[in-house]
């Protein structure tokens, strides 16, 4: 179903449709050659999750773009900030640039204060190895080599804490059997039997999902190891995902699967001073 307003429903005085948009957006994906069912394989959607801890701040639609060019990305810019990196484009990148889209705004009618979203423009960016120029600096871009994270667990904690979750170890006879931790959301709690960080790391996770409530078990689980996944490369931290375990036994449609790397990306943000905060103390 095309859900886009089409010029003439305004012209000839109709409501005009309301505007999905997820399914503007995965229009704009098709036409520009990006596929959100290409992750529907594991190893694809394991590459995507580092294209995310790599590149960290994209949105979906503009991660999907850019993954679909250069499954392997490690830095993309537009060319101004390229240019104060004291690097450029070279000549033969410079008519094949990575297209991202930047959402088209316009005012809202019935309410002044608020804009909606009427369509994606296509913004030129381009990825480093399209260019040449000044060494970068060596930190701060590379994701850290993956082993031991000292003071990780310390660091979820407060980061637990600083959002109104208790952390508590789990009674023997308490929680599911077999379960290394569960979160409860309506007593902001999370329990584990052991001191694990990648226990803790995907409970957190848990709680970060801006829609875990009403969510099936398939997608809760693919977004709280997804997003673990994610915070884990970027922190270093060596862990063994079940991301796929999930992915194999997807049911949802394109649209659902969008939802769920949003909400993977949303949940991520999140984690923010947490990978700062270890990253600046090694
Ligand atoms: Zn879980």
């Amino acid at each position: 179903m095309n859900r886009q307003p089409q010029a003439s429903d305004t012209d000839v005085g109709q409501a005009t449709p309301p505007v999905d948009r997820d399914e503007l957006l995965l229009g704009r994906l098709r036409e520009m050659g990006a596929s959100v069912d290409r992750l529907r394989s594991a190893d694809e959607w394991q590459q995507y999750l580092k294209a995310v801890a790599r590149l960290n701040s994209y949105s979906v639609g503009n991660m999907l773009l850019i993954f679909c060019r250069y499954p392997d990305a490690r830095l993309v810019n537009g060319p101004k900030a390229w240019h104060k990196l004291g690097r450029r484009v070279v000549d033969d990148a410079w008519d094949e640039p990575i297209m991202i889209l930047a959402p088209r705004l316009v005012k809202d009618k019935k309410d002044p204060n608020r804009k909606k979203l009427i369509g994606f423009k296509p913004v030129r960016v381009y990825e480093l190895r399209q260019t040449e120029g000044q060494d970068l600096p060596d930190e701060g871009w590379e994701l850290p080599p993956k082993g031991e994270v000292p003071g990780l667990w310390e660091q979820l904690v407060l980061l637990a804490e600083s959002d109104g979750v208790t952390v508590a170890m789990a009674a023997d006879n308490e929680g599911p059997p077999g379960a290394l931790g569960w979160y409860n959301a309506d007593l902001r709690t999370i329990k584990v039997r052991e001191q694990r960080p990648d226990t803790l790391l995907h409970e957190l996770s848990h709680h970060f999902d801006p829609e875990l409530a009403g969510s099936t078990r398939a997608a809760r689980e693919l977004v709280a190891e997804s997003c673990a996944a994610i915070v884990a490369d970027q922190v270093g931290l060596d862990v063994t995902t079940q991301a796929e375990k999930y992915l194999a036994g997807w049911g949802g449609g394109e649209v659902a699967l969008l939802r769920v790397l949003d909400r993977v990306q949303r949940a991520h943000r999140r984690f923010a001073p947490l990978v700062e905060a270890v990253n600046d103390g090694r």
